[in-house]
């Protein structure tokens, strides 16, 4: 018969140290809490070899009186707070109160303390788990604490301990998390007698990003805001051409607090959905501020997950917020300098309206095409399914060489007769000459606007550019549907039949109206006028095989977005298609009347921008 014990105070504390205290890093993160929560400006970070041999922390926060000192390192026993109540009003980093009993009881721990006005400071050593008394020491106001030779006691802990290098990586990203929603104190991170990081206190969240990721990065953050009953979304993300292989700079702060959150950053995902490739995911910098009491910080030991009380309301909120932002943004490729002003008080003037020097800044509605004449007579702009007809202005002559070019309707063969007349680059200031393009291979369109050159992807521009456009007809309800004379019979295997005939309604909103036909054969009667030059039975297997690939539960607007893309996919013209001037231009036109039209639906990029900064840059003219 086994015989039940009580565990004592130090298998207790070192089972919960096991919790909290996974590795260096996680020292590093629970002192550089309690120093932010000591309310310190300044805090010095100083590690050994990973942190594998020793940590140091100095702050100048409020420090801790001589007598608290066997407390500060007692286990449950904390200032922040005092009952359970206080537990839903949490606004402290800490208050567990048991970081520092952990961290005593797995390491040999000294611990130096001086409150303002004290004359003297109170020194605590700790030998895993056992405290020396308190003596008197000399120290300046605040609190440094030296942990070494972590884990020395329990070996199998030790042991996971990885390569000093990866313990770093884990320390140094630690750090980073604290010190980017905290630009008002000064931190700085030593590894092995090398400065790493140093940040000054900073007035605003955007410096200190752009301490921590360049100023590249920086410049291309959008600030978004929102606030809905009491809770405020505010922060920085990236222009999606800035994006990573991983999720590990989406950063997300609760109440000044690092947190993870699947939903949150699926939310995030939505909002970059066709503005990034597969694989690659956005950049954020988020905070989100709400009452204490909507949301249960205490369901994780280091609490790197909490749990909202309304979890589908903040989803649609993050959602709405970076769609809504998105929409008013042009995110042409290139460095944006619209800026966040401040981020503690009132609204950034930068985020109401659209930044005047971002991106391409033509008109979107009243585009004043131009053109030589008879040059754009409308003929072949009919291949660009929907598109606005185009309507020449002939006060404009162009630049020679782009009369050249519209003269020569196959230019890759021509493009080296091309007299580019140097002066042209300096005329278009004022025009929008950005509708006039050269396609070369049969694939790219090369053309400009105020600030550069663009290369265009002619297949991904006009697949963007009819997505666009069947969005919004469809959304207002305005697609044109074509009645086929015969309904084409599509056979397919019984669930593929059974699927499509379980998303008809879906496909009746994308203009294809379908029906039975006795066995596994569906009957397609109507096409969306758009597609007519792709075969229904070919369609409809593909967006079968999209519906059915998916989640098992499609989300409506998931597979209706899909399934829209797949048509734009589908209509636009291919790489390898050789297009006449007026077809160029065409496209080119449309390209300033759609929100997003430097990415397709896959989220490639449509355009490669080129300023001419950079342009100068590289022909060494600067
Ligand atoms: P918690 O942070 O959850 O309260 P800790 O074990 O981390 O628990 O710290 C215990 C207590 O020690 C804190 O509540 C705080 O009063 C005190 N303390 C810890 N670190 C510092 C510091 N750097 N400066 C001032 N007080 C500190
Ligand atoms: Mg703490």
């Amino acid at each position: 018969m086994p015989e039940i014990r009580q565990l004592s105070p130090s298998v207790i504390n070192k089972i919960a140290a096991g919790e909290v205290i996974e590795r260096p890093a996680s020292v590093v993160k629970e002192l550089m809490e309690n120093s932010v929560d000591a309310g310190a400006s300044r805090v010095d970070v100083t590690v050994a070899q990973g942190g594998t041999e020793s940590i140091r922390i100095v702050d100048n926060g409020c420090g801790i009186r001589p007598d608290q000192m066997m407390l500060a390192i007692a286990s449950h026993a904390t200032s922040k707070i005092e009952d359970a109540e206080d537990l839903f009003n949490v606004e402290t980093l800490g208050f567990r109160g048991e970081a520092l009993a952990s961290i005593a009881e797995v390491s040999r721990m000294t611990v130096r303390s001086c409150t303002d006005g004290a004359t003297e400071g109170a020194e605590l050593e700790i030998n895993g788990g056992k405290a020396e008394p308190v003596k008197p020491c000399g120290c300046p106001v605040g609190t440094s604490i030296e942990v070494r030779n972590l884990f020395f006691n329990t070996p199998v802990r030790r042991r996971f301990m990885k390569a000093n290098q990866t313990e770093m990586g884990h320390i140094t990203e630690a750090f980073t998390r604290l010190a980017l929603v905290h630009p008002h104190v000064h931190f700085k991170l030593q590894h092995n007698g090398r400065v790493t990081q140093d940040l000054p206190a900073a007035d605003n969240w955007k410096d200190r990003i752009a301490h921590f990721y360049g100023k590249d990065l920086a410049d291309a953050l959008i600030w978004v805001e929102s606030e809905e009953e009491g809770i405020r979304l505010s922060g920085f993300v990236a222009d999606p051409v800035f994006n990573r292989s991983h999720t590990r700079m989406q950063y997300l702060f609760l109440n000044g607090r690092h947190i993870r959150d699947r939903s949150l950053q699926h939310a995030l995902r939505e909002a970059y959905r066709g503005l990034l490739l597969t694989g690659r995911y956005p950049i954020a910098f988020l905070k989100l501020d709400m009452p204490s009491h909507l949301v249960d910080v205490n369901v994780h030991p280091t609490k790197l997950e909490v749990r909202f009380q309304d979890a589908r309301k903040l989803y649609s909120q993050l959602l709405s917020t970076i769609r809504n932002k998105f929409l008013s943004t042009d995110l042409t490729a290139r460095v944006h300098e619209h800026s966040e002003r401040t981020d503690t008080a009132g609204t950034p003037a930068a985020s109401a309206e659209r930044p005047q020097n971002l991106g391409l800044s033509y008109p979107r509605s009243d585009v004043n095409p131009i053109g030589t004449g008879s040059q754009y007579s409308g003929s072949g702009v009919g291949q660009f399914a929907g598109a606005t007809p185009i309507v020449p202005a002939d006060n404009y002559r162009l630049p020679e060489s782009f009369q050249q070019a519209l003269d020569s309707s196959n230019l890759p063969a021509n493009t080296e007769r091309l007299d580019v007349n140097p002066a042209a680059a300096d005329v278009p200031s004022q025009l929008p000459v950005s509708t006039l393009g050269l396609q070369v291979h049969n694939r790219y369109l090369i053309t400009q606007d105020e600030s550069g050159m663009l290369v265009i992807d002619q297949h991904a521009l006009h697949e963007r550019v009819l997505y666009e456009q069947l969005r919004e007809k469809i959304l207002a309800g305005e697609l044109e549907t074509q009645r086929l004379l015969v309904p084409e019979p599509v056979s397919m295997s019984g669930p593929e039949a059974a699927a499509a005939m379980e998303h008809k309604a879906l496909f009746e909103q994308i203009g294809i109206e379908i029906e039975p036909f006795g066995g596994d054969t569906i009957l397609v009667s109507s096409y969306p006028a758009m597609l007519r030059r792709v075969r229904p039975a070919e369609l409809i297997r593909q967006l079968i095989d999209e519906i059915m690939v998916g989640e098992k539960q499609p989300d409506r607007r998931d597979v209706l977005d899909e399934l829209m893309h797949m048509m734009s996919c589908k209509a636009a013209v291919k790489a390898g298609d050789p297009l006449t001037p007026e077809e160029i231009h065409s496209l080119l036109m449309q390209r300033h009347l759609f929100h997003d039209t430097h990415h397709c639906p896959h989220g490639r990029p449509t355009a490669l921008v080129f300023t001419r900064d950079e342009l100068d840059r590289r022909f060494e003219r600067t």
